[in-house]
C-alpha cells in the first residue's frame, strides 16, 4: 500500500493570496472533491484569502481553520511557521503579517537589484505585476524569468538565482523566533514549525531550533508535509514526542506544478504516536 495517501485533514495549503495557483474558492472546492473535511488555508504572511475561503467552505460543508504561514528566522536561518486556529482580528497576528508584507516588498526590491548585478534586467515591476494582489515572493520573480526565457523552468530559476544560498544576505530579513513567538503566544493559537526536514541544517541544529521554538511559545511541529519520506515522518513523530509538541499535517499544496502534491495528499502518519493539533477542533 502506498505511504502517500489522500487524507481528510489538510492544515497547510496556499491560494492566490500568496503563491498558490488556485483562488481560495477553487482551493476549497478542490479540497472537497478530494475528500478533505477539515482544511486550513495558510498563505504566506497574509490573511487575505480567509474570508473568501470561509464563504465557500460554509456553503460546501468543509470545516475551515484560519491559517497563515509566517516567514521567521532562527540565528539568521529562514524558517516557516504555520499559525492555526486564530481569531481573524487578532491584533498581534495582524501586526506581524503587516510587517512581513512590508518586508516582502522591500526584499523584492533588493532581490531585483541583486539580479541586475548578476546581469539580468530589472525585474521588479514585472514581478510586482505578476504578483498582482498576491503577496510578492520569489516564485513571482521565477515566473517572470521563465516567461522571459531567462531560465527553462521555476526550479532552474531557484537553482540559479533565487535559492537562499543565491540571495545571500537578503535572506536575513524575517523576525527572529524570540521576538515574534511570545507575542503570538498570547493569541492562544497553535504555532507550528512547518516542514522541519526541509531546512538545510543538521539534526543537531534542527533540535536546537525545536528547543528554542518550544521555549519561546511554539506548540507543535508538522510531522508530515506533502511528499515527505516515510522515515522522515517517523523521525518527526519521534521528535514531537521528545519535545512534547503537538503534531500537524498538510500537503503544502500550491497547485499542480513544481514539487507540490495535491490538496489532501501527504505521507501516512501514525496517529497513535502523536498528539494531533486538530483533535480540539473536531466537530
Ligand atoms: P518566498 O516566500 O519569497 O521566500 O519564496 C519561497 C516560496 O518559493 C516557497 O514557499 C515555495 O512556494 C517556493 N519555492 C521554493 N523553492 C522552489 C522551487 N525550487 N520551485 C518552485 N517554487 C519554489
Ligand atoms: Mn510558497
Ligand atoms: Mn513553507
Ligand atoms: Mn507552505
Amino acid at each position: 500500500m502506498s505511504e502517500h495517501l489522500y487524507q481528510r485533514i489538510d492544515l497547510h495549503t496556499h491560494s492566490t493570496a500568496s503563491d498558490g495557483k488556485l483562488t481560495p474558492s477553487e482551493l476549497v472546492l478542490l479540497a472537497k472533491e478530494k475528500g478533505v473535511t477539515m482544511l486550513a488555508l495558510t498563505d504566506h504572511d497574509t490573511l487575505a484569502g480567509l474570508d473568501e475561503a470561509r464563504q465557500v467552505a460554509e456553503r460546501e460543508g468543509v470545516q475551515l481553520i484560519n491559517g497563515c504561514e509566517l516567514s521567521v528566522a532562527w540565528n539568521k536561518i529562514p524558517l516557516h511557521m504555520v499559525a492555526l486556529g486564530f481569531d481573524q482580528g487578532d491584533p498581534a497576528l495582524l501586526r506581524w503579517t503587516h510587517r512581513n508584507q512590508v518586508v516582502r516588498l522591500d526584499r523584492g526590491r533588493q532581490i531585483a537589484d541583486l539580479l541586475v548585478k548578476k546581469g539580468l534586467p530589472d525585474l521588479f515591476n514585472k514581478a510586482i505585476e505578476e504578483a498582482g494582489e498576491s503577496q510578492l515572493g520569489r516564485p513571482h520573480f521565477a515566473k517572470v524569468m521563465v516567461r522571459e526565457g531567462m531560465v527553462k523552468d521555476m526550479n532552474k530559476a531557484f537553482d540559479q538565482f533565487l535559492s537562499n544560498k543565491k540571495i545571500g544576505q537578503i535572506r536575513d530579513v524575517w523576525p527572529q523566533l524570540e521576538e515574534i513567538l511570545p507575542e503570538l503566544k498570547s493569541s492562544g493559537c497553535e504555532l507550528i514549525l512547518a516542514h522541519p526536514k526541509r531546512y538545510p541544517i543538521t539534526v543537531t541544529k534542527l533540535k536546537a531550533v525545536m528547543a528554542d521554538f518550544k521555549r519561546h511559545g511554539g506548540t507543535a511541529i508538522e510531522v508530515a508535509s506533502g511528499n515527505e519520506r516515510p522515515d522522515h515522518v517517523r523521525f518527526l513523530e519521534r521528535l514531537s514526542r521528545e519535545f512534547e509538541f503537538k503534531a500537524s499535517v498538510g500537503s503544502d499544496f500550491h497547485g499542480a506544478f513544481g514539487p507540490w502534491t495535491n490538496v489532501g495528499h501527504y505521507t501516512q502518519i501514525h496517529e497513535q504516536e502523536i498528539a494531533p493539533v486538530w483533535y480540539s477542533w473536531q466537530q
